[in-house]
């Protein structure tokens, strides 16, 4: 007899957090011609409203992740629906080559709403940020004497095309496929003496977000981020922030940079802006205005149908009092997030507006994060210790309470689950 096939497989904490899909059938859909380039669990979405998503089985989930916070103002609003039908049926896209009223109605919206001085459109944040890139070295060949440096924080996540990942470090997910693009340094975020050290001749600018995401949320400190400021001033370099992730309401002001009080030269726009759609865009003030017809272009830049999801977006945060609801609601999240955090031994609660994180006692994110799915709550987790919370912006009192029933629940499993593993116990 051969002993090793008694030997029964020892499960891992995430797979005893759960229990096997109760009348779990066949799935319905095949992912064999799909690349698994990303890890999915095994619902097949079909169907959104608001805070609220269904699967092909009927089963429903309260969504705080709201796909990486793109989906601002929920699943399907009907103001978006209506702005997208209403488009598709005039014209979608005549090229990027012509003008269309969509995108000359949200460059000149986006630069009025944000004081700046020229906007252009494109598809996603990582276009965004290598635009961002490609501004400040045309700026540092006209102005630096050709200098190119790009200075950014460590842990930071600036897309995933090869000089966002560049732009990252070494350590960014994804940045495992040879070496990257010259040009770029990473320091210890939050720390104002490291960035000040790090600066030479060759810099040209300086990079970062507002609130690291991937990182765990970590907002930067007012002192940091004006420190920084004041650097880049003094030394005559430039500004960038990456708002992808940050800007558009998600803490709680159109702008992230609003919250401390600083003004960048470039900001980088994406996800909320398009409300789900791929939509994203590059700010430029004052003197870093420097692109010239020919240096950016790409086939869906500036697209009529993403251009009127972009402007039904803004319509809906600058009604009188959305963002002033969405702070309110986003103090409360944080607020009752720290109290679970505290009834749970887990640790921090950080972020802003509608944007936080929880470290936990322990690196159970993962299987906080399966044990949250089997309790219909959508919640993803940047770090193996971190669980990340982006609601819609529109997100209500109640989703809110509802969340944190949910979100107990899963503790509560994953500490069943730990109690097994420390007893060695197999299913
Ligand atoms: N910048 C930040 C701060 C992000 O969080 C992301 C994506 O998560 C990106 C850039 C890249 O955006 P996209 O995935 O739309 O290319």
């Amino acid at each position: 007899m051969n002993l090793f096939n008694l030997r029964r497989t020892v499960p891992s904490l995430e797979d005893l957090a759960v229990e096997p899909y109760a009348n779990a059938s066949a799935p319905a859909f095949s992912n064999e011609c799909l690349m698994p380039s990303v890890q999915r669990p095994q619902p097949v979405f079909v169907r959104g409203q608001g805070s609220w998503l269904w699967d092909s089985e009927d089963r429903t989930y309260l969504d705080f992740t709201q796909a990486g916070a793109a989906n601002s103002l929920g699943h399907s609003p009907s103001v978006l629906v209506a702005a997208l039908a209403e488009q598709a049926q005039s014209l979608i896209n005549p090229g990027s080559g012509f003008y269309n009223r969509g995108m000359l109605k949200l460059a000149d919206r986006l630069c009025r709403s944000t004081d700046s001085d020229q906007a252009y459109l494109l598809s996603s944040g990582t276009e965004a940020c290598e635009a961002a890139i490609k501004l400040a070295r045309k700026w540092g060949q006209l102005h630096r004497g050709g200098a190119a440096g790009i200075i950014t924080a460590s842990q930071s996540c600036h897309g995933r095309g090869f000089a966002a990942l560049s732009a990252a470090g070494s350590g960014a997910p994804g940045n495992r496929f040879g070496p990257g693009l010259p040009g770029f340094s990473q320091v210890p975020f939050n720390d104002l003496p490291a960035l000040h050290a790090a600066v030479d001749a060759q810099t040209v600018a300086i990079m970062l977000e507002p609130i690291q995401s991937e990182a765990g949320v970590i907002p930067a400190t007012e002192h940091y981020l004006k420190g920084v400021e004041r650097l880049c001033r003094e030394l005559g370099i430039l500004l960038i922030l990456d708002e992808v992730q940050a800007g558009i309401g998600r803490c709680g002001t159109l702008l992230a940079e609003q919250l401390y009080g600083v003004r960048a030269d470039i900001i980088a726009l994406g996800k909320g802006l398009g409300g789900g759609v791929p939509l994203a865009a590059l700010l430029a003030r004052g003197k870093a205005c420097c692109f010239e017809a020919g240096e950016l272009d790409g086939t869906h830049h500036g697209n009529a149908l993403m251009t009127s999801a972009g402007l039904a977006v803004l319509d809906s945060l600058q009604e009188h009092g959305f963002l002033q609801q969405a702070r309110h609601n986003g103090e409360y999240l944080g607020q009752e997030l720290t109290r679970l955090a505290s009834r749970y031994a887990q640790g921090q609660v950080r972020g802003q507006g509608l944007f936080w994180g929880m470290t936990l006692a322990d690196e159970s994110a993962d299987a906080v994060v399966k044990a949250a799915l089997h309790e219909g709550l959508l919640l993803s987790a940047p770090q193996p210790d971190c669980l990340r919370f982006t609601p819609a912006l529109s997100v209500s009192k109640g989703n809110i309470d509802e969340m944190l029933l949910r979100l107990a629940r899963a503790f509560s499993r994953v500490r069943t689950a730990q109690l097994h593993c420390r007893k060695g116990v197999a299913v």
